[in-house]
């Protein structure tokens, strides 16, 4: 049999906390969702649709992003992201003309040419970057009192780094 003239070296994948850029932007993504629907939830939890109005339980509720979340720097954006339906974000592909003329509405004109500025930015965010907005969102969910509503892939993220840093810890005090 042939071999192969070289072993194809393995990127390292797991790069911050044992988590990749991919993961971490994950992580990211379901503690921001949770952020955009509880800003915006009344008392009992309610929240209303951004582009059609329906009104739902935010756990019903989903993250909508006017630009895509393809596009990385507006991905975690508190202005492209605002709550929607499931029937608006995903059979209606995000409602863009209701959305449009509602982000007008709520942060006045120049909010479509602001956000089409930013959409041209190339955001490379490092590890630590996301990790920092991570906790950022995680500690305003925290700062809303709202119960134990911090996402599982949160909590997973976290119990793994704290574990980690226990066993650092342990092994530095053996010394
Ligand atoms: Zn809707």
């Amino acid at each position: 049999m042939k071999q192969r003239p070289y072993t194809r070296r393995r990127s390292p994948k797991k790069a911050y906390e044992g988590y990749s850029k991919r993961e971490l932007e994950k992580v990211l993504d379901s503690v921001f969702s949770v952020f955009i629907r509880l800003r915006v939830a009344n008392g009992d939890g309610y929240v209303k649709c951004f582009t059609c109005g329906a009104i739902m339980l935010w756990t019903k509720a989903q993250c909508g992003h006017y630009w895509s979340r393809i596009n990385r720097s507006l991905r975690w954006d508190e202005e492209n992201c605002q709550v929607q339906c499931m029937r608006c974000n995903i059979y209606m592909h995000g409602n863009y003309p209701k959305f449009g003329i509602e982000l007008v509405r709520k942060y006045g004109v120049g909010i479509l040419e602001r956000l089409d500025i930013k959409s041209s930015n190339v955001s490379r965010m490092k590890n630590f970057e996301l990790e920092v907005l991570i906790l950022n969102y995680a500690a305003l969910i925290e700062s809303m009192d709202k119960g134990d509503v911090l996402p599982r892939m949160y909590k997973n993220w976290r119990n793994h780094g704290t574990k980690k840093s226990r066993k650092q810890k342990k092994i530095g005090e053996e010394n």
